[in-house]
């Protein structure tokens, strides 16, 4: 048996309300659409489902309310095997949610925090032993700014390395930005936090994924790129996740950084070949036995 890391995980977790339709709505419009469906998502429970599955011990830090969705969130998790002690439920808030808009033309979406927005300093607080007790801590940008800091800054202090995707885009502090081990953008959100002058002097630090073209990363002035792999791509949501929470648990597990991202590289494209964010997640076994 192969030593088995944990991943704690301090992020967002939503539902996903997708409706399609042929025809967009117009500004007062009402138009009848075609299927509604729910799925679990957020960055946050994305990357910890795709962590699991990489075969990682995974807590997730987070919040939910108490209505039927984070009911429902909450027992997605349980099935992915996933420590969920430290999602606090919120009784009179709603849950996060993301409502997703799909045509032939184009997608809408609007994302509620709703209890996301209440995963303060505070409430981490109380899960010190849980982060003290982890190989690597996994960040996103859909929780309070303030959180994530204090997260970093608490593990930076016990010599925890922190992984932050950087997603969605907004300005980091420095002091952040000096307290991660890696960022992980996507070449947009990198393009955006490469023209910050602290971030080019933290050039290494960052991984940069690059959709069907592979990863690049920065070393000691120089980029090693990891080629994307050739694969019939179906739907890429969730790509960004899989790669996070599989590059999380390989470098828990000790692996070096190339040889992690390597893999990552691997899982990520296999989640492109199936539908969904983490129902195209792949399990360990299925990366593994696609990288022979
Ligand atoms: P995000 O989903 O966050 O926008 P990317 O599009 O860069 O991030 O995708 C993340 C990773 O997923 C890539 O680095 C690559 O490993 C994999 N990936 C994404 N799209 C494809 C694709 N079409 N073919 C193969 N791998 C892909």
């Amino acid at each position: 048996m192969s030593y088995q890391p944990t991943v704690t995980v301090v992020g967002s977790i939503n539902m996903d309300l997708v409706v399609s339709t042929d025809v967009m709505p117009l500004q007062g419009e009402t138009v009848l659409g075609n299927n509604f469906a729910t799925y679990p998502g957020g960055k946050g429970a994305n990357q910890a489902v795709a962590a699991a599955r990489m075969g990682a011990n995974v807590n997730m830090i987070g919040a939910v309310g108490g209505d039927i969705f984070g009911r429902d969130l909450l027992q997605h998790l349980h099935n992915e095997n996933i420590d969920t002690t430290a999602v606090h439920v919120f009784d009179s808030i709603p849950s996060g949610t993301a409502t997703i808009i799909l045509s032939e033309q184009d997608n809408r979406i609007i994302v509620a925090p709703g209890t996301n927005g209440m995963l303060s300093p505070e409430l981490v607080q109380n899960h010190k032993s849980m982060i003290k007790d982890s190989d690597v801590i996994l960040l996103q940008l859909e929780i309070p700014i303030e959180t994530i800091s204090y997260v970093a800054s608490l593990a930076y202090d016990m010599g925890i390395p922190v992984i932050l995707n950087p997603a969605p885009y907004q300005k980091l502090p420095s002091a952040l930005l000096s307290q991660v081990e890696f960022l992980t953008p996507n070449e947009t959100e990198a393009s955006s936090l490469l023209k910050d002058p602290v971030l080019d002097i933290l050039r290494e630090k960052m991984i940069i994924t690059q959709g069907d073209q592979g990863v690049v990363i920065h070393q000691n002035e120089s980029d090693i790129t990891i080629p994307g792999y050739k694969v019939p791509a179906r739907d890429t949501t969730g790509a960004g996740d899989t790669f996070n929470g599989a590059l999380a648990t390989q470098l828990a597990k000790g692996k070096r950084l190339e040889k992690a991202v390597m893999y990552a590289n691997a899982a990520a494209a296999m989640s492109v070949t199936k539908l969904g964010a983490q129902s195209g997640m792949p399990m360990k076994d299925e990366v593994e036995q696609f990288l022979q």
